[in-house]
């Protein structure tokens, strides 16, 4: 394929064709997406207002309407490996503009889940757990921030487990009662040593 430019390499590769073989479909994908996700993505004919409408796109290889369409072919080890899975914001665009009523972000979500269960997690999405265990934060308040909030009139910390803390106990039983936090700490441990 030609190089267009200003298209990183990483991107053409994505944006070739690529071919599937039936051997290559898990007909339990679809059923298994939409039993978590509970929308209709079966129903997706890949318009790709999603994907325009998305603002990871234009900052990265991640096309949320090829997502849409291993779910709908049951490409399962396709759309569970692929890193791209973890770069939705969650920001709903792409539900709200679906012109098919379907969910797009809890299609992700879903996959994310059943990612999950294979231990197919990105690290830095398992320290953010680890964050929020040991402060409640995914992103916990720290010296620049705290200035930058008095500079502002702020409380140096927000008025959530940074100036409760006795709350995180209570994260910490959600996150233990789901094993997040335990699975999190093994995976981590796993690859990194
Ligand atoms: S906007 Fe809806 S129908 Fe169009 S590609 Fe995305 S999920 Fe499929
Ligand atoms: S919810 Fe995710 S996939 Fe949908 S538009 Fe936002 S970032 Fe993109």
């Amino acid at each position: 394929m030609a190089r267009v430019k200003g298209y990183p390499e990483a991107l053409e590769k994505k944006l070739r064709d690529q071919r599937y073989y039936r051997e290559d479909s898990n007909p339990e994908f679809l059923p298994k997406v939409k039993g978590i996700s509970r929308t209709i993505a079966h129903m997706c004919y890949q318009c790709g207002t999603c994907t325009g409408s998305c603002p990871s796109a234009p900052r990265s290889t991640y096309r949320i309407r090829h997502f849409m369409r291993r779910a709908v072919l049951g490409l399962e080890n396709e759309a569970l490996t692929d890193p791209d899975l973890w770069l939705c914001t969650t920001c709903y665009s792409c539900t709200d503009r679906c012109p098919r009523d379907i969910a797009p972000t809890d299609v992700i979500m879903a996959m994310r889940n059943l990612a999950f269960k294979r231990d197919i997690v990105p690290v830095n999405f398992l320290k953010t757990v680890q964050a929020i265990y040991s402060s409640g934060h995914g992103v916990p308040n720290n010296d620049v921030n705290r200035a930058a909030r008095e500079r502002l009139g702020l409380t140096r910390d927000p008025p959530t487990t940074h100036m409760y803390p006795e709350y995180v106990k209570g994260i910490q039983k959600i996150l233990d009662h789901y094993k997040l936090k335990a699975n999190a700490d093994r995976i981590v441990k796993e690859r990194e040593g």
